[in-house]
Parts: C-alpha cells; structure tokens; sequence
C-alpha cells in the first residue's frame, strides 16, 4: 500500500521522476501533509474534496496529478480544436496567474509536452484567444472570462477531464453560483472533480456533494498546525486609525498588509496612514488591471511595505515571507477571517494575524471565533486604552431591552460582496 503519512517522500506518493527532480530543484524537500494524503488518490483518479490550512501547498497537491497525468497519456492526449483537458477555476485574477506559474514551474522542463494558459479578466482578450488556439493541456480561469471565451468559440470545455474549483467554497458561493451552472453544464459527465480549500462552511459542503462522484473527503486543517499567531486588540471607537499606525511604527514590521471591507475605505486609510507619516499604496477591484497587477508584484517583491486591500487580496494569493497581516475591518464571513490570516505564515513560516475590534465589532468577533473554533485573549494596546464605558459596553454583553412593537430599527442591509 502506498504510504501516505506526512513523513512518505515524494517518490512514495508514486509521482515520477521527472517531476520529483523539478522539486528538488525548487527545494520541496518533503511533500506536505496535504500532498501526502491526497496526491495517490488524486493518481487514482479519485474525486476529492480537501482541506488543508492556508499556505499549505494545496496547488503542488493538485497540480502534480494533472502534470503527471498528462505526461503518462503521452501524445494521445487531446490537444487541437481548442479543447482543454484540464480545467482550474479560481475566484480571482491575479490567483490565476499565480495558479497558471506555479504549474508552469512544476513543468518548467516539460514545456514542449504541457501547455498551461491563465484566462482571466480585465486585460485584452486577444492574447489568451491566440494562446489557446490549437488546444491546451492545463487552463487556469476566472469563470467570467472563460464564458466569454466559450461563447467565441476560443475554447472548447467538452472533452475535460480534470475539474479543480480552487478556494472552491468560494467558488460555490453565492457570487459566483450562475456561471459555474453555466461552465457545469458545457462540461463532459465523466471527469475526475477534485475541490480545495481551507474552509468548507456546511452549506457549500452539501452542495459541493452535486458535483462529485464517491469523492474522498480529506480535511487535514488544524489549529495546531498552523504557523499564524493570532492576536486581536481592542481599540475605543474613533481610534483605530492611530492604533494602526502605532502598531506599523512601533514594530517596524519589514510588511504589513492590512484588509478594509470597501473600495473606497482602502483610498480613505491610505490618505489618514500619509497623515500619520505612513506610505501605504491600496489593492482593490476599482483599479485597472495594470495598476492591480504592478501593486500586487511590487508588494510580493517587497518594494511595497504597506499595502490596504479588499478581500479579492484575502483568497490564495502566496506571498513570501509577509510578516503580519492587520484585519482594520472584520471580515463579514468567518472563512474569510482565516483566508485572510493565512497570506502570512505560509510554507511553514511563523506568521501574525492582528485584528483590531471596537464595540460594534465586538459580537461579529465572537461568531468569527466561534465558527473557527478559537478564542483569544482581548488585548489592549499601550497608550491607547479602552475608556472605561466603552469597556464595560465590550465586555459586558448587555441584553436588548424589549421595545413596544413597531419602535425598533430596521436592520442596516448589508452590501453583498462588493470588493
Ligand atoms: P500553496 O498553499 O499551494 O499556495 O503553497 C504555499 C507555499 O508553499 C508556496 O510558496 C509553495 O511554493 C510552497 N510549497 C508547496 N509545497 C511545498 C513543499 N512540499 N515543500 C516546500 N514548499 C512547498
């Protein structure tokens, strides 16, 4: 039987040589817990959901699979009238390009025998349309801009085999729930489905059953195990702004990245941040693509120490060796606390999550802990204080007093999704 315990190497997961002496020469001395458990299945040609922590090597775990499978089928792999035999989709832009390079790192000296293309948004079209002329092994898309190259007939999804929903809880989320119907339905009934992701909330656990044949569910996620220390600060309303640029001064982290939840609070911040003498340049889906993807590769290269960004920063994106990141804003969805965490500690190393939380934030904090199953100690930060009514307001849950009928508020809706 093939040994699948974390210390297997990664002859032992039956990948061959050719591949393994790529990762050698990446230095993947080792494969990861989430590579050992599921990359014999996935040879296997098993449906899988997993789940394995951020920054735990979910994209080598999929990606070798494929790699090797396209490898083994030699030249009778279909290639030609725009058909892809691989399909990964993911929720963001720039995750399809990190995505598409990383497979194309892994097959870096395969590069006459597997064609992998990134699809995505916001740029010109035309390049992707002559790129996946001829057909392509690997396509590594947003669903949008895949649609729109189906109904050009740039690309042909009928003779898929391999299906990957990266972050697939996101991808099953309500945003994004028509066009996957749409992809689903151009695609061949008998394909291996394999899903990824750090969280997978109940409901899109169900849902996800749709979309599998006798799948293997292999959730390896552990507090334990993850390298993110998580701290979170509570702050007096009004406040949070010079506690932020405190903390980026008083700890001279050599990064930070900091989330907000809208377009426009990332411009505000950055202009309060200049105030307090702090260049912080913002991430978020009202920028060009050029402008998206210079900032995003300035910051992983580190030319970028302060970076403010909407959740379309929060889902796989890897960056190296990013030391902290600060939630200024709570997430709404408790997953989403843990995607945008896990952009630091990634690949073993020691990262911090920092929240800061003042009374309205304080209830949404605790179904954040309650989902994740944690709790932390409510820590105050030196020379700033809780005042003491704001104390008692966070700290003691106090019970809404019934109101005579027809006085109360109406409930604020919330704006869905606007990143
Ligand atoms: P991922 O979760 O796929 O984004 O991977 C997170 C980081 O871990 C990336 O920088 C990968 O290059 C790295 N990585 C993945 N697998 C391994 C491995 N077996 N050994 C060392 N680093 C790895």
């Amino acid at each position: 039987m093939t040994d699948t315990t974390p210390q297997a190497t990664f002859a032992d997961l039956g990948l061959i040589p050719t591949l393994i002496e790529r990762l050698e020469e990446l230095e993947y001395r080792q494969p990861t817990p989430v590579q050992s458990h599921v990359i014999p299945h996935i040879l296997d040609g098993r449906d899988i959901v997993g789940g394995a922590n951020t920054g735990s090597g979910k994209t080598a775990a999929f990606a070798l699979p494929i790699l090797q499978k396209i490898l083994s089928q030699g030249a009778s792999h279909p290639r030609g009238g725009n058909f892809v035999s691989h399909l990964i989709l993911v929720p963001t832009r720039e995750l399809a390009s990190q995505v598409a390079n990383s497979v194309k790192s892994y097959s870096y000296h395969l590069r006459d025998k597997v064609k992998t293309i990134a699809v995505f948004g916001g740029v010109s079209v035309n390049p992707q349309m002559l790129a996946l002329r001829g057909g392509c092994d690997i396509v590594v898309a947003t669903p949008g801009r895949l649609l729109d190259l189906v109904s050009s007939n740039a690309i042909k999804l009928e003779q898929v085999q391999t299906l990957v929903l990266d972050e697939a809880d996101r991808m099953l989320s309500l945003g994004f729930t028509e066009e996957l119907h749409k992809i689903l339905a151009l695609l061949p009934q008998k394909k291996q489905t394999l899903l990824f992701s750090a969280t997978f909330p109940e409901k899109v656990t169900s849902l996800a059953q749709n979309l599998l044949h006798d799948a293997l569910d292999i959730q390896l996620q552990s507090a334990e195990d993850s390298t993110v220390v998580q701290r979170v600060f509570s702050v007096n309303k009004g406040q949070k702004t010079a506690v932020l640029a405190h903390l980026i001064k008083q700890h001279q982290w050599r990064q930070t990245l900091i989330f907000v939840n809208a377009k426009n609070a990332c411009n505000h911040l950055a202009q309060k941040l200049t105030k307090r003498g702090i260049t912080a340049q913002v991430f978020h889906g009202d920028q060009g693509q050029g402008a998206r993807t210079r900032v995003l590769e300035e910051f992983k290269s580190g030319e970028i120490h302060v970076l403010i960004a909407t959740d379309i920063a929060a889902r796989g994106l890897d960056i190296e060796k990013l030391p902290v990141v600060i939630n200024f804003d709570l997430p709404r969805s408790p997953a989403d606390y843990m995607h945008r965490i896990g952009r630091s500690g990634r690949a073993g190393e020691v990262g911090l999550g920092l929240s800061l939380i003042d009374c309205d934030d304080y209830h949404h904090f605790n179904v954040i802990e309650k989902k994740n199953k944690f709790k932390l100690e409510r820590e105050q930060v030196e020379g700033f204080e809780v005042d003491d009514a704001q104390s008692e307001a966070c700290v003691v849950p106090v019970k809404p007093r019934a109101k005579p009928a027809g006085t109360g508020k109406k409930k604020k809706k919330r704006k869905q999704g606007d990143l």
